[in-house]
């Protein structure tokens, strides 16, 4: 991918609005760059692209291979536990530590909405928002939830709910903190927000950047950009949530080896090491709204 100086921009910190307190982590010779806010944590590229040049690279949902959702059912998905099953089980469990069976979650973001009918099915009440217009098609037709094809500030439900998911999302938001408080809007007072986003403490994140800064590796790829544009740790995390109106109250991490359903009795005890210490490249958090 070219890119042109009239498609990008150069960015402050998300958290904080400021560019004086940030460390240059690396330089792609394409003339991106990744900071670090010293006082926010969180990891950004800046310049960066443009959001319409972003969207337009998207050009809508041009990288799903729709041919694939031809004959695809929830039914089979669950029964041949399809992509994503096992992590789809773990957004479940999660909730169930927090939430209990009758309560109401907005996902946001939701995609084909297999989060959203998996929690339908284990008692609770969900429906899901999603701007993909074939990913909420297939959403309504094929998985038969409840979604809403429109952005977030566009949707007015009749309910406020418990919780709300938004899983993968922060991190390819230009105003990551409006839509917080968008969700913030949406949940009862006390009730909790569930994030899922890249993480730079992982220990697979840590390492790739050691091979950058020795100059083994050259392209910062692992960052996900341009679709990513930050990278989060708890601290990251915490401050931003706290200028959302929520307070950060619990952090986990799933390994592959538990997303994949690849967990047995040989690695049982890393997979909860890995949990309990957040040490994989992607973190969870609990958000408490205040
Ligand atoms: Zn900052």
């Amino acid at each position: 991918m070219s890119m042109s100086k009239d498609q990008l921009e150069d960015v402050f910190c998300p958290t904080c609005g400021k560019d004086e307190e940030r460390k240059l982590i690396f330089s792609r010779t394409d003339g991106i760059s990744f900071y670090n806010c010293l006082k926010c944590n969180i990891e950004y590229a800046s310049p960066r692209l443009k959001e319409k040049s972003l969207l337009d690279l998207y050009e809508g949902d041009g990288w799903r291979d729709k041919s694939y959702y031809e004959n695809w059912t929830y039914e089979n998905w669950k029964k041949e536990k399809g992509k994503d099953y096992y992590l789809v089980q773990e957004n479940i469990n999660l909730v169930k530590r927090f939430l209990k069976s009758g309560s109401s979650i907005l996902d946001v973001g939701c995609d084909i909405g297999l989060t959203v009918k998996a929690l339908e099915e284990s008692g609770y009440y969900s429906e899901g928002v999603e701007v993909s217009t074939i990913g909420s098609k297939i959403a309504a037709e094929k998985t038969g939830i409840k979604v809403h094809n429109m952005k977030l500030e566009k949707y007015q439900p009749n309910i406020i709910f418990d919780g709300v998911f938004l899983l993968n999302v922060l991190e390819h938001l230009y105003d990551p903190i409006q839509l917080l408080k968008e969700c913030g809007d949406n949940i009862k007072q006390g009730g909790y927000i569930f994030l899922h986003v890249p993480h730079h403490k992982g220990l697979g994140t840590q390492y790739k950047k050691y091979l950058h800064k020795k100059g083994i590796k050259h392209d910062y790829r692992h960052f996900g950009f341009p679709a990513h544009i930050y990278a989060f740790d708890k601290k990251s995390l915490t401050e931003m949530l706290d200028k959302a109106g929520f307070e950060a109250i619990h952090f986990e991490s799933w390994s592959n080896i538990l997303t994949r359903g690849k967990v047995n009795v040989f690695n049982y005890f890393l997979v909860q090491l890995i949990k309990k210490f957040s040490l994989s490249d992607y973190i969870v958090c609990v958000a408490k709204k205040i």
